[in-house]
């Protein structure tokens, strides 16, 4: 006798008169108290990964700023660098088609895009 008393959670420590329910797994005991707190805490932590606490203010927006702001500057980069390239080539007198072509547009796309008239 006695052996059942002895039972406790093991996560609180609060024998097994000490609580509403017991549970028993394999050399462990958890109580009804820390299941209630175990599902508590899986619960938030779903919400949290839900909205990932994408606020307006939050670290994961920072972080997303961050890369658009390095994706930003290297679009700018790239943009420029075309914008030279083109210039050379017409320098060169070669066709807009070919330009055009060459970055996957049409003439007309390139030579909106790149000759700064209108
Ligand atoms: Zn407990």
């Amino acid at each position: 006798m006695g052996k059942h008393r002895d039972w406790r959670c093991s996560f609180c420590g609060k024998t097994k008169d000490k609580v509403r329910r017991l549970v028993a797994g394999p050399g462990v005991f958890i109580c009804d108290q820390c299941i209630q707190l175990c599902n508590e805490v899986l619960e938030s932590n779903e919400q949290h990964g839900r909205d990932l606490s994408i606020g307006p203010d939050s670290e994961v927006a920072e972080v997303l700023l961050d890369e658009l702001r390095i994706n930003a500057a290297g679009l700018k980069q790239s943009e420029e660098q075309l914008q030279r390239a083109v210039n050379l080539l017409r320098k060169n007198q070669v066709a807009w088609s070919r330009i055009g072509e060459a970055i996957g547009t049409s003439r007309q796309a390139a030579w909106e895009r790149f000759s700064g008239e209108d």
